[in-house]
């Protein structure tokens, strides 16, 4: 079993459109910034169910699968980490039990994986990740009733998981009953579309509809969409704060808010919480261009595009090395001199992870002929790993580690350093209902495993803090 989070990928399905195969492309394509490591599309036809997959983007995947003709597809976009790129990962999964083929793509990372490993051992081949797992549990259910065979194989199966399924004559969404992961239903014409975020419905001009409720399986097939209340709801919910605050693309609506205007309020908030005497707002772009609207909003200062971010350069963050982290930022950001030459420079990030990218920045700027520089961030210092799917290391990786504020702001070389605080964060969250932040307080939502040999191991410092109402793995129905 490999121990690879599956991370935040993208998903995406269109049932009942006689294009659904190149209408599905469009909407991996909005979804890139999802996962860019694989790309893979299964579509329904003549009885069956095809898959076709790529190392790559969704462009690589596009020569070879947008002239198929289906009524009904599902594809996927992988967001793996570094020594993890094989075909073997990408999705969507394609399986066949006795009554037919079934295809799968995930979102999530199963935090009772090992659990369920062992109640399926003996079944051959060992499943090459949670995602795999999933897809042969709904294969070994189906008998050619979609919607029981996905009740019965998520049977206690723990978050995070938005899920797509597919089969020669259904499509199938669902999330996990504490709605980790986002996942919105629209349409188009008479077909109905999936997506994990609103963006891409809109880039294939599909209406959003609503979101898949937590606990929810919405069964489509023939010429309606049926929801099916499937997974007892355990908890109330608890998405991911962090797909507002970092992951989803600013014009999606996820959970329910703007992303865009909830970045745009934390950038706010931030400057009334940690305000600094200076005379430019510098965000780092892309992911801090709307809290640092915010903030300079809120702090009646310029805001200053003092940073050009190349798009030629994709993800430092993932790259392997800490040498490749370094050269990837260096390619990624430049300083323009003239925006902030003399100045004193407020620079805006959405979050410090490792604490290379605020590092190397701050010394640029100055390098570039800032006066000063402070450094703004619209989240709480990452502390914790995330078991649900994002690609935060190790703790002991994590910047915030094992140090005070006045350490990390000397190591980045900051005049100053301010994170928004938990509290503030979860007052912006607001009305909404208590989302997971585990990566910024410890405390998740379910009971994760303690340290695997090899995954991503629990700060154990935090393990104490038990204040927030916590799920047993034990209480899964
Ligand atoms: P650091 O350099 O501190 O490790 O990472 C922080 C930077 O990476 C921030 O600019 C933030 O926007 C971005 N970031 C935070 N989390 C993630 C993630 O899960 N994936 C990617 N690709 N970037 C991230
Ligand atoms: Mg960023």
């Amino acid at each position: 079993m490999s121990d690879k989070f599956e991370d935040k990928c993208g998903l995406f399905g269109v049932y009942g459109h006689p294009e659904a195969v190149p209408l599905t492309l469009r909407g991996l394509a909005a979804l890139q910034h999802r996962g860019q490591e694989s790309a893979g599309v299964a579509y329904a036809r003549d009885g069956t169910v095809e898959c076709v997959k790529v190392m790559g983007p969704v462009r690589a995947l596009a020569p070879r699968a947008e002239r198929i003709e289906a009524p009904a597809a599902i594809g996927h976009v992988r967001y793996g980490t570094c020594g993890d790129r094989s075909l073997e990962s990408a999705q969507p999964i394609l399986c066949t039990g006795a009554h037919g083929a079934v295809a799968l793509g995930h979102n999530g990372h199963i935090v009772n994986v090992d659990a369920l490993r062992v109640r399926v051992s003996g079944s051959g081949i060992p499943a090459a990740s949670d995602s795999d797992l999933l897809t042969r549990r709904v294969a070994q259910h189906y008998t050619g009733d979609l919607g029981g065979a996905v009740r019965a194989a998520f049977q206690g199966v723990a978050p995070a998981y938005s899920v797509v399924v597919l089969t020669a004559d259904s499509l199938c969404a669902l999330r996990d009953p504490l709605g980790m992961r986002p996942l919105s239903i629209g349409r188009l014409g008479a077909a109905t579309v999936i997506s994990s975020e609103t963006c891409a419905l809109d880039s294939i001009g599909a209406d959003y509809v609503r979101d898949v409720a937590p606990g929810e399986i919405v069964l489509v097939e023939g010429d309606r969409a049926r929801s099916l209340m499937g997974l007892a709801p355990w908890a109330p919910p608890a998405p991911c704060i962090f797909e507002l605050i970092y992951f989803a693309r600013p014009d999606s609506v996820v959970f329910g808010q703007s992303v865009a205007a909830f970045r745009t309020r934390l950038g706010e908030r931030l400057a009334l919480e940690a305000p600094a005497a200076a005379d430019v707002v510098v965000p780092v772009p892309d992911s801090a261009v709307y809290g640092a609207v915010g903030y300079a909003r809120a702090s009646g200062l310029e805001l200053g595009l003092a940073l050009f971010r190349s798009h030629v350069v994709g993800r430092t963050f993932i790259e392997p090395t800490p040498a490749a982290r370094t050269e990837a930022i260096l390619a990624k950001w430049n300083p323009i001199p003239s925006l902030i030459r003399d100045r004193r420079v407020i620079l805006v990030d959405d979050s410090i992870v490792r604490g290379n990218t605020c590092r190397h920045l701050v010394h640029r700027l100055r390098d570039a002929g800032a006066r000063e520089v402070h450094v703004r961030i619209t989240s709480p210092p990452t502390i914790a790993t995330c078991h649900f799917g994002v690609d935060t290391p190790d703790y002991r990786e994590l910047f915030a580690t094992g140090r005070d504020l006045a350490s990390m702001q000397q190591m980045i070389g900051a005049d100053s350093l301010a994170f928004l605080s938990l509290e503030s964060l979860s007052a912006v969250a607001a009305p909404m209902t208590e989302m997971c932040n585990g990566c910024f307080s410890g405390v998740y939502p379910v009971d994760v495993p303690t340290a695997h040999p090899h995954s991503p191991r629990r700060n154990p410092e935090l393990s104490l803090r038990t204040s927030a109402p916590s799920l047993h793995l034990a209480e899964v129905p």
